[in-house]
């Protein structure tokens, strides 16, 4: 299946009980070869609204940061969530939700082929990475899966809540750049 077919199923799934409450399913955004995967957890209310992921306060904050170590969501940077539908008033999705949606990012992952891919937030990094993740103790650090570079920083939304952490994921977005720089220079060409 390729990208249009894969997103043009996506944005009919009835898959799980998020299909009642969504305005738009909020399938990703950016260039379908991009080196780059971020993946936050869910759509929020102007996603939902919009259909289009990180949009609003969390996504200008999301472009300052990708565009402090030259990342441009319209370049070299795809984006998505674990749910594609917004869970109401923002609450975490729920376990049978993400597994039913899991599906559709393995195929955005085969199609992308992404070589870094970066989890905002807990929830994406506990799906991901690893059940035990500890975002206080983990972001910024880099695992190997398969020939893949996964790392996680804390969600836009959440920096928002707590403006203190953000020098950390400052720091997170310059190792991000290293990484970048070690195994997919042609990110930056
Ligand atoms: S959240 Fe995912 S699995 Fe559930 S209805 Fe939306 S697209 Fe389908």
């Amino acid at each position: 299946m390729d990208y249009s077919q894969l997103q043009k199923e996506c944005i009919a799934c009835t898959r799980c009980g998020l299909c009642r409450t969504r305005t738009h399913v909020v399938f990703g955004a950016g260039p379908k070869d991009a080196p780059i995967l971020f993946v936050g957890e869910g759509p929020g209310y102007h996603e939902d609204q919009e259909g289009v992921p990180f949009v609003g306060k969390s996504g200008q904050l999301l472009d300052h940061y990708l565009g402090a170590i030259d990342l441009d969501r319209s370049k070299n940077v795809y984006i998505t969530n674990i749910v594609k539908c917004r869970p109401p008033e923002n609450r975490d999705p729920m376990a049978e939700e993400s597994a039913a949606c899991l599906d559709w990012l393995r195929e955005q992952f085969r199609i992308i082929r992404p070589r870094i891919v970066v989890c905002l937030g807990r929830v994406a990094a506990q799906q991901l990475i690893g059940r035990d993740f500890s975002m206080t103790r983990q972001h910024g650090q880099f695992i190997e899966k398969g020939g893949v570079w996964f790392t996680a920083t804390y969600h836009p939304a959440a920096l928002l809540r707590a403006p203190d952490k953000k020098p950390e994921a400052f720091e997170d977005f310059i190792a991000l750049r290293t990484k970048i720089r070690q195994v997919c220079p042609q990110a930056y060409e």
